[in-house]
């Protein structure tokens, strides 16, 4: 058997491991920001019943413009958006690599704020695109000073901003988007995943697209929708950056079942996003109770929760998974990230925490043992 390593591989991608968030069939799986509640039975008929319609006609290639799930999408976000505001692929990763594909590449950069989301890299690195990592100020906040002060450095092609931030869960001003854009001719791109999740009157950067044409806003089905199975992320923008899109995408890039899927999914938006308040109520329920456990909580505006004061994450990650339950080592020292789940998902890992909290000794036997993550 040879490894990856032994083929004429580029020289660029050698030594990088490939995302690998583990896929343990667990009871309790809080590790990748999923909605962990299923999609209501309603929807579910209604969805197939679109699906079975589409498959019909699959003998045909689907609509490569994917025009009404482009109308669909833009409805939902309102903001005055229209079809031609938005551009969709299968899942916001491949959004985002369709945006270096077509503005990054190689010869050119783009700029993150690390900790950050760590598909970013590997997409740079899958497209040739340089990565550069500028760091944030205390509690992983980023100020718009000190955004365009490392924009103005560097110079990237591309500035990516997480908002709220994966793996911190650290919300963004506005003040730095406008900040950011003011300093670059390049493309920014605001990664609003998680928006759904922040307080309903926080404006999204949205609201900052009229007059910025090299401003993109990219979001997913994934986590407040509950369709991350599907595969569907989108982003709006000024229509030239879709047009440019269509120069990298693969024809016909998403199916007729998806597109079907999505659309009719966004028919009931009301219905598929009633989770994001219990959602929000857990992980506020989380934040809290790890405090009272000791553990250093940091302020999230996302469905998920970053924890510091962990004396050995990856002990404490096997020691969790042993009782049923994945949580994410993001490979911040001390620090550990958990999904808010559902409310009895969330009772079995709090109830989990003070039970490791009391006993830490089960926690340091489990160290010995092979990395998962
Ligand atoms: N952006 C961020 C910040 C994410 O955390 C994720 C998924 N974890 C994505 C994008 C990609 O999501 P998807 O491809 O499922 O839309």
């Amino acid at each position: 058997m040879i490894s990856f390593s032994d083929l004429p591989l580029r020289d660029d991608l050698r030594g990088k491991s490939p995302y690998g968030a583990p896929q343990s069939p667990v009871p309790v799986a809080l590790n990748v920001n999923e909605n962990t509640h299923p999609i209501p039975d309603d929807v579910v008929a209604d969805i197939l019943q679109s699906v079975g319609t589409a498959l019909k006609g699959a003998n045909r290639y689907p609509d490569r413009e994917f025009f009404e799930l482009r109308e669909a999408l833009a409805g939902y976000l309102g903001h005055g958006l229209e079809a031609s505001n938005i551009w969709a692929a299968n899942g916001s990763n491949e959004v985002l690599q369709q945006i270096l594909q077509a503005f990054g590449g190689p010869g050119r950069s783009a700029l993150g704020f690390a900790p950050t989301y760590s598909m970013y890299p590997l997409l740079a690195a899958g497209t040739g695109t340089g990565w550069i990592a500028a760091d944030r100020e205390p509690d992983f906040v980023v100020t718009p000073d000190h955004a365009a002060a490392a924009v103005l450095e560097h110079r990237p092609d591309v500035v990516i901003l997480c908002a709220p931030n994966n793996p911190t869960g650290t919300p963004l001003e506005l003040d730095v988007v406008e900040a950011v854009y003011d300093v670059t001719d390049g493309i920014v791109v605001v990664d609003e995943a998680y928006q759904e999740f922040m307080p309903e009157a926080a404006p999204s950067a949205l609201t900052l697209l009229p007059g910025r044409e090299r401003l993109i806003v990219s979001r997913t089905m994934s986590k407040a929708f509950a369709f991350a199975g599907v595969r569907l992320g989108y982003l709006a923008a000024d229509p030239a950056v879709a047009d440019a899109l269509r120069l990298v995408r693969l024809p016909y890039h998403l199916s007729v079942l998806t597109q079907a899927a999505a659309v009719a999914a966004l028919r009931h938006s009301g219905e598929m996003l009633a989770t994001v308040h219990d959602i929000v109520v857990q992980r506020d329920r989380i934040a809290s109770r790890l405090a009272e456990l000791g553990f250093a909580v940091h302020d999230s505006g996302s469905n998920f929760v970053l924890f510091g004061g962990v004396d050995d994450p990856h002990a404490m990650f096997l020691a969790l998974k042993e009782r049923g339950i994945l949580v994410r080592d993001v490979g911040i020292p001390h620090h550990l990230r958990v999904s808010a789940g559902t409310e009895a998902e969330t009772t079995v890992f709090l109830d989990a925490m003070a039970e490791l909290t009391a006993a830490p000794a089960s926690a340091t036997t489990a160290s010995t043992a092979t990395s998962l993550n």
